[in-house]
């Protein structure tokens, strides 16, 4: 220490960050490797980049490249890059805080037996400070293109970190780590060679180790990677480890993707994509919708930036990779990618790929395919308003629970569902309801129970939203069947033609006046069902009007909503609704029919207006 070195503190976010990946990524510690590796070649795509437009940042120095080097007397393993370096201010601001939306969150969602899960800090990315899980004391220092001053960074790890300026003459950022004791294995020249090959070949620029002589390095260097961008490279040569590993580097995941696909397209437009479906979602997605990252744009191998927002509509945000043009202005700026045509043609191609991405997976490998929806099926449901272009191939991808299954997790496709529809069926039935169990026991689905006709049950809260936004399918309506009035097109052959439902509704005629006295103005109707067998009565509102859980879901969030009423609909055979019809008495009667219609309420979720006056004519009821 001298007299210029100044002490901070980490922000304690860091300290929690650091302590989390020390203590649980032990069994994974070679991942050290890995991100200081994925930081240094970040590190020369960002000098790349800059010096595009001012190529003097080079200086004498035009390689890009990463050193690794080691010292077994010092116990010493060093990174070396001549990439853009740091400034005084970027080394406190990018070693000593995280920048990271919803850290804190994630910190504290934490229990205290899920601190030691490696799968969940890996989740939020482990960066930098993987460092430590096997250096006790790691020094920094780096010198940032273009300055002429160099700084030197420190910390042991516990909360502290100090500064001072360094000597340090070349461009570029060097990591040294002081090894913990024991883990000499990151001192052996073969066994780093082998780590590099492992998890970093991926890397566009060339990693150098020193040529051993006599188990000891030398000052000669010699390049250990393939040095050129993994996507540049033919598939055939590429194996899923190294899909895997490069992943990793792009996405910031810890775990592997679930899927990629790799593609080169010439033409028009010169371009090669690599996209990847992640087979989780990271700890901060969905935290912040419009904040999108993982998806890098090259032109001609030069990283230009990250351009997930331009390049991706935000239903795919879940997707992470690359894609590199041949034909797009080496400086290309966030606004021209804004307005550009060009550009609309690459997105249009990219979502051509992820989506056919999906729809092999989902084909060939539909356990895979679940887990894909379970993480982000309610995000591509957003892709039927977003998209309205593809979304035929959307519906193809949605997954559905159904009376079929009889399970809560969304199973059927729509095209499941069409294979099962009965002779005479015309619409594609769904009820949406406020949650799985008022989903499937809603009175609603007894006709087509009855019937075998298969519901897709929609219970989470986008799902009358979006599928708003899907009128057909294959040439097939949707149909909502807690709207309007239920007939063949639904029910399918056998159901009740015309002519005999109105039999039926000019048998219980008398009743249903009787009903609509009592009722009054609660109800816009009240008339026969064709949709119930067991439930004396239900709710239903018209066939363009908003479902009522709708209405109360959007009044909480504090809209107007136009105040719909719905029309009782009864089942005349049902013993309550002719005891009702044969009362004598004009307020037990009254009562009966009121109990009737907070009933149907109840079933459907709703809030009654007068709790207490239906407790009270409940017990009389029950006395009487
Ligand atoms: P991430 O790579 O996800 O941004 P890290 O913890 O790996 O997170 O690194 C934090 C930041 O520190 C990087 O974003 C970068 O700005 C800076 N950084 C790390 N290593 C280097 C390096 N070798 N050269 C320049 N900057 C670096
Ligand atoms: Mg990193």
């Amino acid at each position: 220490m001298t007299a210029a070195t100044k002490s901070y503190e980490f922000q304690s976010d860091v300290q929690q960050v650091l302590h989390l990946v020390t203590h649980s990524l032990y069994s994974n510690k070679n991942i050290f490797l890995r991100e200081l590796v994925s930081n240094a070649s970040d590190a020369c795509d960002k000098l790349r980049f800059e010096a595009l437009k001012a190529p003097e940042l080079y200086g004498d120095q035009p390689e890009l490249r990463i050193d690794l080097d080691w010292d077994k007397d010092a116990r010493t393993l060093t990174i070396r890059d001549s990439g853009i370096g740091m400034s005084r201010q970027e080394l406190i601001d990018n070693l000593g805080t995280i920048a990271r939306s919803g850290t804190r969150k994630f910190l504290e969602s934490l229990g205290e037996a899920q601190k030691a899960d490696a799968q969940l800090i890996g989740q939020f990315g482990v960066g930098f400070y993987a460092a430590f899980i096997v250096a006790d004391r790691v020094a920094v220092t780096s010198r940032r293109a273009g300055s002429d001053e160099a700084f030197a960074w420190e910390s042991a790890g516990d909360g502290r970190f100090t500064l001072e300026p360094s000597d340090k003459a070349e461009r570029g950022t060097t990591i040294v780590l002081h090894l913990k004791e024991g883990e000499d294995e990151f001192l052996d020249g073969w066994n780093l060679r082998s780590l590099v090959r492992t998890y970093s070949d991926h890397i566009g620029f060339p990693i150098r180790m020193p040529v051993e002589k006599d188990g000891a390095p030398t000052d000669e260097f010699e390049t250990v990677n393939q040095a050129a961008a993994l996507w540049t490279r033919p598939k055939a040569e590429i194996s899923d480890e190294e899909y895997q590993a490069f992943y990793k580097h792009v996405s910031h995941d810890f775990g592997d993707a679930l899927a990629w696909s790799h593609n080169r397209v010439e033409g028009n437009q010169n371009f090669t994509s690599l996209v990847y479906v992640p087979a989780k979602a990271p700890f901060d997605f969905g935290f912040d919708r419009d904040a999108r990252k993982g998806l890098k744009l090259y032109v001609k191998r030069v990283f230009i930036m990250d351009a997930a927002e331009e390049m991706l509509p935000a239903y795919l945000r879940f997707v992470r990779g690359v894609i590199d043009s041949d034909d797009l202005p080496l400086n290309v700026s966030r606004e021209i990618l804004q307005g550009s045509r060009q550009v609309d043609k690459l997105k249009n191609a990219l979502v051509r790929r992820v989506l056919d991405l999906l729809e092999k997976t989902a084909r060939e490998e539909p356990e895979k395919y679940a887990g894909f929806w379970r993480e982000f099926g309610a995000v591509l449901k957003e892709g039927l308003a977003e998209d309205p272009a593809n979304s035929q191939r959307i519906a193809k991808l949605l997954r559905f629970a159904s009376t079929h299954t009889g399970e809560r997790e969304a199973q059927v496709s729509l095209d499941d569902y069409l294979a099962r529809m009965k002779p005479g069926q015309e619409t594609i039935n769904y009820l949406s309801a406020d949650g799985w169990n008022a989903a499937r026991h809603s009175p609603q689905l007894e006709a087509l129970a009855a019937r075998s006709v298969e519901v897709l049950l929609l219970h989470e809260r986008i799902d009358e939203w979006a599928i708003g936004y899907l009128n057909e399918y294959e040439g097939k309506k949707l149909r909502n069947i807690a709207k309007g009035e239920l007939g063949r097109a639904e029910l399918g052959e056998g159901a009740p033609d015309a002519s005999q439902q109105e039999e039926r509704a000019r048998e219980a005629s008398a009743l249903v006046e009787k009903l609509k006295a009592t009722l009054g103005e609660r109800v816009a109707d009240v008339r026969v069902s064709q949709r119930l067998t067991d439930s004396p009565a239900c709710l239903v509102m018209g066939e363009y009007d908003m479902a009522l859980h709708m209405q109360r879901l959007l009044k909480a969030a504090g809209h107007e909503v136009p105040a719909g009423k719905p029309a009782l609909e009864i089942n005349p055979e049902h013993p309550l609704l002719q005891r009702y019809d044969a009362e004598a008495d004009a307020a037990r009667r009254d009562d009966l029919g009121l109990l009737l219609f907070e009933q149907a309420q109840l079933a459907e979720g709703a809030q009654l207006d007068d709790p207490a006056a239906f407790v009270r004519r409940m017990n009389a009821l029950l006395l009487g």
